[in-house]
């Protein structure tokens, strides 16, 4: 169980003074692996899970990539300016780690004044009640800001003997698709129903 009272944060202005240094491994465009429809992914550098058969080893390097800037968002804003995207994900390397969150955090606030029906998903080695709720939200006022934008967490760090190619938006069984706001209202996990997406993306 979550012992969290939460509630939709007022905005701050978006500055671009307020990014910290991050890089990113890739963007991209039409995505259709990572979440319902198609979508604009960002895979963010830095990983310190080092999860055996991951998928993207080089971007355990923080440093790798390009630098993520206020003209990689204006990129990522174009991308997603399509009838046809049905929102942004978030991958890695990890998109939870600390200056990661600091990093992503414009994004996220930017893409939700810009398209708020347009879905944020995250993918994340974190556990979500133990590590992200349990640690992460109360003590990073970036974390609560993510959390109040994000619709939905894929959780749990990839484990290679419960590697099943068959499952849908994830790579190993352990793994859960966690819808964050009904998750967090009702302080248990809920997890993301995909008809209820795709029917989004119908209407
Ligand atoms: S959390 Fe993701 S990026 Fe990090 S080691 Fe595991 S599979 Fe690789």
């Amino acid at each position: 169980m979550m012992n969290i009272c939460m509630g939709r944060r007022p905005r701050r202005p978006v500055k671009y003074k307020e990014m910290v240094t991050m890089h990113y491994a890739t963007i991209k465009e039409c995505d259709v692996a990572n979440g319902p429809g198609v979508r604009v992914s960002v895979f963010v550098s830095g990983c310190n899970h080092h999860c055996k058969g991951c998928f993207n080893e080089v971007a355990w390097n923080f440093d790798y990539g390009e630098q993520f800037t206020q003209e990689t968002i204006d990129k990522v804003l174009k991308d997603l300016d399509h009838d046809y995207i049905e929102g942004l994900s978030l991958l890695g390397g990890e998109p939870l780690e600390y200056q990661n969150q600091k990093g992503l955090l414009p994004l996220v606030r930017q893409v939700k004044e810009k398209f708020p029906n347009k879905t944020i998903w995250c993918y994340t080695g974190f556990d979500f009640e133990k590590d992200v709720m349990g640690k992460m939200y109360g003590t990073w006022d970036e974390t609560k800001e993510l959390i109040s934008d994000i619709d939905v967490i894929v959780d749990g760090k990839f484990e290679l003997e419960k590697k099943n190619p068959s499952l849908k938006f994830r790579g190993s069984e352990n793994q859960r698709l966690i819808d964050v706001q009904k998750s967090v209202k009702e302080n248990k996990i809920i997890w993301a129903d995909l008809e209820d997406e795709e029917n989004k993306k119908a209407n």
